[in-house]
């Protein structure tokens, strides 16, 4: 029993991200059979044409609030647990290897709203989150020019998301890959940026056209003359290298009026609109 307990101990430290230490609690095995569980539902979703599964759209602003296109995030429900957020189905759908099917899934969804809209507003941008584990994958690329030019979208308008902790984190064996996206005209954006280990200097050498950076800035823009000062620092490192800015989790005026002297290029945050299905998106953004 305790060396089981001690297994499971293990376990959980590793989905954690390693290098760590976890003591044993009856919780690791409630969560761990929560885990394997939505494994299986999710699963038996994808096996059913990713039935439980759809993509929200939340719109991204400019510094002028002028809609300048939308970010594309995955939802699923299932009938026994209801709606479950994409901080816990993601993690499982990497570590089952379901990632790449629901990735390309959700890819091709984005891309083909992304044509539609386009049509309606050229400039019209289409954020795409992608996991660490299709950046890696020899196929995605393939398969990504192929779904864009079906969908008979831009490539120039979509935009690949990468968390700044994993592409901080492995910049010089990915900076090739990112490179030869973006000779296509895919565009590529820092996600998360300041909530990883990587310092300011990232930004001189990171191949990415965009630095959105997290929302944990905008809680501290009026009271933590840090949070200030950091988000000010970035937006001008980001100007010498040509790099766009995009501010997340923008919830308040106040907030919007603290940020709007810092010429931020993006904005994007429950104030201006939260994610909403596609056909939502059409009649509320568009
Ligand atoms: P993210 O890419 O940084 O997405 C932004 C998250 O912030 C979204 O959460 C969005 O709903 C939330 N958000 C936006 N504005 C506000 C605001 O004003 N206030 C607050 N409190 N939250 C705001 P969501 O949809 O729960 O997604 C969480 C994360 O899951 C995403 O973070 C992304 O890393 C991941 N994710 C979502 N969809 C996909 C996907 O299709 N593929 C992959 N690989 N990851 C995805
Ligand atoms: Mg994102
Ligand atoms: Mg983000």
């Amino acid at each position: 029993e305790l060396s089981k307990s001690a297994g499971y101990a293990l376990e959980y430290a590793k989905q954690r991200g390693k290098n760590r230490m976890e003591y044993y609690a009856p919780q690791i095995v409630a969560h761990r059979e929560r885990s394997l569980e939505l494994t299986e539902l999710l699963r038996d979703s994808v096996e059913h044409g990713f039935r439980g599964f759809e993509m929200y759209y939340q719109p991204v602003f400019s510094g002028t609030r002028a809609l300048e296109g939308a970010e594309a995030l995955a939802r699923w429900r299932c009938d026994k647990y209801g709606a479950v957020g994409p901080a816990e189905f993601i993690p499982l759908l990497e570590q089952s290897g379901l990632i790449q099917p629901v990735g390309r899934w959700a890819f091709a969804q984005a891309v083909t709203a992304q044509a539609r809209w386009g049509r309606r507003l050229p400039r019209f941008k289409m954020g795409v989150n992608l996991s660490y584990l299709q950046l890696e994958d020899d196929e995605f690329f393939p398969f990504m020019w192929e779904t864009i030019q079906k969908a008979g979208a831009d490539p120039k308008q979509t935009i690949l998301e990468l968390t700044e902790s994993y592409l901080a984190a492995n910049m010089e064996r990915v900076a090739d890959r990112l490179r030869q996206v973006r000779r296509h005209g895919v565009r590529v954006a820092m996600d998360d940026f300041g909530t990883g280990y990587s310092s300011l200097g990232v930004l001189k050498q990171a191949p990415i056209d965009i630095a959105k950076i997290d929302r944990t800035f905008v809680n501290g823009i009026q009271e933590s003359a840090f949070d200030n000062a950091f988000l000010r620092m970035v937006v001008e490192l980001c100007r010498v290298r040509g790099i766009s800015t995009c501010l997340e989790g923008m919830e308040t005026e106040e907030q919007w009026r603290a940020a709007e002297p810092m010429h931020l290029d993006y904005v994007q945050g429950f104030l201006l609109g939260r994610p909403v299905p596609a056909g939502q998106f059409e009649t509320q953004f568009l």
